[in-house]
């Protein structure tokens, strides 16, 4: 088992679940202290458990990724228990309802832009001056090949995801030369249990959207997650500003001879 996260403190949101949740047992398997974040109580307890079960070292927060007092409140937490944070995963995220434009309810897309978008503005908000003092860190944000793609009935959730890019590029730009890489990750189809339901219900689909994927099939929720560790680990120590798309060959363009 390697060992190179050996005593970093290392915060993940969307820890209840999916990619947040590999992600965290991850990083805890190399031997980091996990802050796992998330709204949802019993997958936080879940995942808590899992990291527990494998030896590693977990603590939960439950908040809301949207809301500034609740990620301030965590970021002081953090602060004060564990003096500095070494690694951000800001990952939590819905996908919203799915409607064409004119169909789509101002509502609806206000709550996907502030639960995708505004969240990771509030986490790198509150994330880069603990990283600063330490003059150091690495902060990973999850876009998703919506950020490069306008996938029909999707408006707030593309551009959520496109606004994550723009994010990222900006807060590299601004945190290069304090030692603190900014990153982004573009995953494409992912077999999370939510997603894994979804195709249970409507199979048809599922099978089309397996068909367009070069691949031929949707990720494990650890092949994302191996990702979002490679570019907050010191492996990634060039890699600024980026965004790392992991689509099983989704967004190639073309067509296969
Ligand atoms: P998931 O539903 O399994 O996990 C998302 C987690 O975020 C859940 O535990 C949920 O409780 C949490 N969450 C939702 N709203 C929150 C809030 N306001 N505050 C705190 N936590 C909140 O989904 P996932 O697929 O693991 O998604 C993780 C990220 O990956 C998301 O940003 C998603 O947009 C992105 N993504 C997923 C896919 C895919 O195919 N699964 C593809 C591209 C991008």
């Amino acid at each position: 088992m390697s060992s190179d996260f050996n005593g970093k403190i290392v915060l993940v949101t969307g820890a209840g679940s999916g990619i947040g949740r590999e992600a965290a047992l991850t990083f805890a398997k190399r031997g980091a202290l996990v802050y796992a974040a998330d709204l949802n109580e019993n997958g936080l307890a879940e995942t808590t458990s899992m990291i527990a079960a494998i030896g590693g070292e977990a603590r939960s927060a439950r908040v809301d990724v949207s809301s500034e007092t609740d990620i301030a409140s965590l970021l002081e937490r953090i602060a004060t228990e564990s003096g500095r944070l070494d690694v951000a995963f800001n990952n939590a995220g819905i996908t919203g309802s799915a409607n064409r434009i004119e169909d789509y309810s101002a509502d609806d897309f206000d709550a996907v832009v502030r639960i995708n978008l505004r969240s990771v503005f509030l986490g790198m908000k509150y994330q880069l001056p603990l990283m600063k003092q330490a003059g150091a860190g690495a902060i990973v944000n999850t876009a998703s090949v919506a950020a490069v793609t306008g996938p029909g009935g999707m408006s707030a959730y593309a551009a959520s995801k496109h606004g994550v890019l723009g994010l990222t590029r900006v807060a590299a730009m601004e945190n290069a030369a304090h030692g603190i890489r900014v990153n982004a990750l573009a995953p494409g189809w992912t077999e999370t249990p939510m997603v894994v339901a979804n195709s249970a219900q409507n199979p048809a689909f599922a099978e089309l959207a397996r068909k367009a994927i070069p691949a031929k099939r949707g990720a494990h929720p650890s092949e994302i997650a191996a990702a979002a560790v490679w570019l907050a680990s010191s492996e990634a120590s060039y890699v600024f500003g980026q965004m790392l798309v992991i689509d099983g060959g989704m967004t190639i363009g073309g067509f296969e001879l």
